[in-house]
């Protein structure tokens, strides 16, 4: 897992946490209310059926009441049409129709219509019903109305002398009153099977008020839901995107140092690449943090280039010491056999060096080395090395010098050395040099010969060339 995804992945934890608990507690408050919706609806219905049972329980006491009167059983009897209209409006409504009806089915009378009677009821299947039964509780159409239609059969001394009749008409006054003070707002279904109901209840339509409510609330919730979706994508993106902004000089920081610890490249290539990243993030963190790589990077280069010099210049004189001189000295050497190239090298010895040493003492032997090799490094040309070989020993590798080149330069710095004068010491050296020949064999061997006139010239009494 990269930086970006560590950090984004971080990031994003605590955020779906936290939208998606905000969720599940939306959604719990949500669904509390469409419970409570559901259950004002349950409690609205069954406040409707009570309604029902309350008006049908009254029709059966009206019903009762009515059937028990002896003035309505001789009326019976008695075909008596106006006495029993005059008692069936004493139990009539608005919303009722009171049929008084003979053994025979024909209606004796119509409380609620009293000039409408005689005709029968002989073909109606609910008066089929009340004969056989002789009771009736039953939806049908009765004089084209939709009814809730209880009937009782009225007996005289034992016998049967007629039927009472009362229907509760189911319409729009009805509907009004079952569903007032409810939320309910009702209707009656459409194309109904008369045979298969049993009760009101089942032919009505409860069209409830809070059905939009529920829906709109059920829509708040997937809309809720999709809002907090589409945030934590929004987020998310967000998120990436300044995390990616933040974090991309970091990740080149470390590509870069990895690619330095692998490597890939070098400590001057780094330097540019931090430095690159530093101008380019001035206001970032990075900027510190590259800066200080950046100092870290020079002071090591320029540690490198001390520890480079510390190891090829000799510490007393500042000039090469042997193991630089013997690899220019290699170098030389192989130019010169595969290009035919002139050199030469000079070996010079201080002469009497441990008298001064053990007269003077080791410092002032020291000041006279430095001095020596002062002379000579400034009185060769920029294309020759010089270094300090051994004690008081010096070589002098010259770049395209013949022999007698090489002896006018021995002689300009035997004067020079001559003429060196610390405290009023005085001193000499002795010269042993060669040219380079196809037939030495090695450096060595070139070196040996040098040495070997060196050898010869303090032999001659020193203060002496030999070549
Ligand atoms: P010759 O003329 O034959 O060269 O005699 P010499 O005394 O110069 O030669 P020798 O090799 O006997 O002595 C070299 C002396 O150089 C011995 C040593 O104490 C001294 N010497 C070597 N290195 C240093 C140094 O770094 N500082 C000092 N002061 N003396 C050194
Ligand atoms: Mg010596
Ligand atoms: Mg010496």
């Amino acid at each position: 897992m990269n930086l970006y995804t560590k950090i984004f992945v971080t990031a994003l934890i605590p955020l779906i946490i936290i939208i998606s608990i905000s969720f599940i507690q939306i959604d719990h408050v949500i669904n509390n209310q469409i419970k409570n919706f559901y259950k004002k609806e349950l409690k609205d219905k069954s406040i409707i059926s009570n309604k029902i049972n309350e008006i049908i329980k009254q029709i059966y006491v009206n019903l009762n009441i009515i059937s028990s009167v002896y003035e309505v059983k001789d009326a019976f009897r008695f075909n008596d049409n106006d006495l029993l209209t005059i008692w069936g409006k004493k139990f009539l409504d608005s919303q009722k129709m009171i049929f008084f009806v003979d053994l025979n089915a024909v209606v004796l009378s119509r409380a609620h219509d009293e000039f409408k009677f005689s005709d029968t009821l002989i073909n109606k299947d609910f008066y089929k019903i009340l004969k056989t039964n002789g009771v009736l509780h039953k939806i049908d159409y009765i004089d084209n109305t939709l009814c809730l239609i209880i009937g009782k059969k009225v007996l005289q001394y034992g016998k049967s002398v007629g039927f009472i009749l009362i229907a509760q008409e189911i319409k729009s006054n009805f509907l009004e009153n079952l569903e007032n003070g409810t939320l309910f707002n009702l209707s009656v279904k459409k194309n109904i099977d008369i045979n298969k109901i049993e009760k009101i209840e089942d032919i009505l339509i409860y069209n409830s008020l809070l059905d939009k409510d529920i829906e709109a609330t059920k829509k708040l919730r997937e809309f809720l839901f999709f809002s907090l979706l589409s945030l934590v994508i929004f987020l998310s993106i967000l998120l990436f995107i300044i995390i990616k902004k933040h974090l991309k000089p970091y990740i080149k920081l470390t590509e870069i140092l990895s690619s330095f610890s692998n490597n890939k490249i070098s400590l001057i290539q780094l330097r540019k690449d931090v430095k690159q990243i530093y101008k380019t993030n001035v206001m970032h963190e990075i900027n510190s943090i590259a800066k200080a790589i950046q100092s870290m990077a020079i002071q090591v280069q320029k540690d490198k280039i001390k520890l480079e010099r510390l190891s090829q210049i000799d510490q007393l004189t500042q000039v090469y010491n042997r193991r630089k001189i013997d690899s220019i000295f290699s170098l030389k050497f192989e130019e010169a056999r595969r290009y035919n190239t002139i050199f030469s090298i000079i070996i010079l010895d201080i002469d009497y060096f441990k008298a001064i040493n053990d007269k003077y003492g080791h410092d002032m032997g020291d000041k006279v080395l430095v001095e020596f090799a002062r002379i000579l490094r400034t009185n060769i040309r920029v294309t020759d090395y010089i270094a300090r070989f051994g004690g008081e020993e010096f070589l002098i590798v010259c770049t395209r010098t013949n022999a007698a080149e090489c002896k006018k330069l021995c002689e300009k710095l035997r004067d020079k050395i001559r003429n060196i004068n610390i405290n009023g010491l005085k001193i000499s050296s002795s010269f042993g040099y060669v040219e380079y020949d196809s037939n030495f064999t090695s450096k060595d061997h070139m070196f040996k010969i040098a040495d070997n006139f060196l050898y010869e010239a303090k032999n001659s009494g020193r203060d002496c060339i030999k070549g």
